[in-house]
C-alpha cells in the first residue's frame, strides 16, 4: 500500500470563501486545498506519495506528455450523505479502467488498492469541500502522465500519479432537458486497435473539433459512429448512449472501441433489475432514425459521472433530423432517481457500489 505523507496547507481557503464556492461551485474551476502526487520510476515502483498544497507544476519544456500525449486520467465524485459521512461510487471500478487504460498507453500500472487508496486519503484532507446541497458533489480527477524530460519517442522512464478534486454543481439547472445531439459523419473518435475504450487526453483532443460543430448547428453534444463503416452508433463525447424499445428492451452499443463506462454498466444492472432485458451490441444508425420515426424507439437516453442519466431529444445530422421526445421519458427519469438515490445514500445500496471514504 502507498505509504502518504501529509503537509498541511499552510494557507486553506477561508470559511467564507469556501462557502461562496460551494454556494456556486459551476464545474472544474474551484480546486480543492491540497492535491496528491506519486511518483514512479523502473526498479523503484511507485514512491514518494504525498499530499500538499494545491498548487502549479513546475515541469521541463521537453517533458514527454506535453509532446507524445502519453496520458491516462479518470474521473468519479464523492458525495455527502445525510449523516455527513462521505462516499464514493464504485472506485474500484475507476481503478480497474485506469489500469486497462494503462497498459493501453505503455504506462505503469497503479494497483487498484493503492489508486482507492490515494482518492480516499485526498477526499478525507479535503473533506470540507464535499457540497451538501443538492445533487452537488466533490468531483474526482486522478491522473497519470509521462514526466520524463526527454523527447525520444518511447514509454517514460519517469510517471506522475495525481489526484486533485473540484466541487461539482449538478448538471442540470433549472429542470432536466432533453440534450440535442449532433451525429458527426466526418469524425470519429477511435478504431479498431486504437484507444476508444482507454481514457487518454488524446481522445477528448480529437474529439473537440466535433464538438464544435455540434455546437455550431445548435446542438448539445456530439454523437460518434464506428471509423470503419460510418454506420454504427458509439458514444458521445463523454457519454454512453441506451434505446428504450415499446417491447421493454433496451439496446447500448457493445464495448471494444468505446470507453466502458461506470455509469453504464451500473445502468444495465438497475434495467435488469427492472426487467428489461439489455442488449449489448451493434447498433446502426439507421436503425435509430426509423425507430424513432416508427415509435417503436420510446425513449433515447445518456449516461455518465458528469450528468449521471440524461434524456435525448432531438438528432440531427448534414442534410436531416429526427425529433424525438421533447420531455424526459418515464424510465430514463426512473433509472436517474435510482442511480442518484444511491450515491446520496438515499436509497438501499442494494448493489454494493457505494464506499466509505
Ligand atoms: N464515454 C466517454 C467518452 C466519457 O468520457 C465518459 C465519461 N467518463 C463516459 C463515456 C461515461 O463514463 P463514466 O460512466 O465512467 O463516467
Amino acid at each position: 500500500m502507498l505509504d502518504i505523507t501529509t503537509t498541511p496547507n499552510p494557507s486553506p481557503r477561508s470559511d467564507a470563501d469556501l462557502a461562496a464556492v460551494l454556494a456556486a461551485p459551476g464545474f472544474g474551476t474551484h480546486f480543492t486545498d491540497h492535491m496528491l502526487t506519486t511518483e514512479w520510476t523502473p526498479g523503484d515502483g511507485w514512491h514518494d506519495a504525498r499530499i500538499t498544497a494545491y498548487g502549479p507544476l513546475s515541469l521541463d519544456p521537453a517533458t514527454a506528455v506535453l509532446h507524445y500525449a502519453q496520458e491516462i486520467f479518470e474521473g468519479m465524485k464523492a458525495y455527502r450523505h445525510a449523516d455527513g459521512s462521505v462516499w464514493t461510487f464504485r472506485p474500484f471500478e475507476n481503478a480497474e479502467r485506469m489500469v486497462r487504460s494503462s497498459a493501453r498507453l505503455a504506462l505503469p500500472q497503479l494497483p487498484a488498492e493503492d489508486f482507492v487508496h490515494a482518492v480516499d486519503s485526498l477526499v478525507a484532507v479535503d473533506e470540507r469541500w464535499v457540497p451538501s446541497l443538492g445533487e452537488d458533489s466533490l468531483y474526482l480527477r486522478p491522473f497519470m502522465f509521462a514526466s520524463e524530460a526527454f523527447l525520444g519517442v518511447r514509454p517514460s522512464q519517469h510517471v506522475t500519479f495525481m489526484v486533485i478534486a473540484s466541487p461539482a454543481g449538478a448538471y442540470f439547472k433549472g429542470g432536466i432537458k432533453p440534450l440535442s445531439l449532433w451525429l458527426t459523419e466526418e469524425y470519429t473518435r477511435a478504431g479498431r486497435g486504437g484507444m476508444g475504450a482507454a481514457k487518454t487526453g488524446g481522445n477528448y483532443a480529437s474529439s473537440l473539433v466535433a464538438q464544435q460543430e455540434a455546437i455550431a448547428h445548435g446542438c448539445d453534444q456530439v454523437v460518434f459512429l464506428d471509423s470503419a463503416e460510418g454506420r454504427y452508433v458509439e458514444e458521445l463525447g463523454g457519454m454512453n448512449m441506451y434505446f428504450l424499445y415499446a417491447d421493454g428492451r433496451i439496446v447500448t452499443p457493445e464495448t471494444g472501441t468505446i470507453l466502458e463506462g461506470i455509469t453504464r454498466s451500473a445502468i444495465i444492472e438497475l434495467a435488469q433489475k427492472l426487467g428489461h432485458p439489455v442488449e449489448e451490441r451493434k447498433f446502426s444508425i439507421e436503425e435509430w432514425r426509423e425507430g424513432i420515426r416508427s415509435g417503436e424507439i420510446t425513449e433515447v437516453f445518456a449516461c455518465g459521472t458528469a450528468a449521471v442519466v440524461t434524456p435525448v431529444g432531438r438528432l440531427e445530422w448534414d442534410g436531416g433530423s429526427v425529433e424525438g421526445r421533447s420531455e424526459p421519458g418515464e424510465l430514463t427519469m426512473a433509472l436517474r432517481q435510482q442511480l442518484v438515490d444511491i450515491q446520496f445514500g438515499r436509497a438501499d445500496d442494494t448493489f454494493g457500489w457505494m464506499h466509505r471514504v
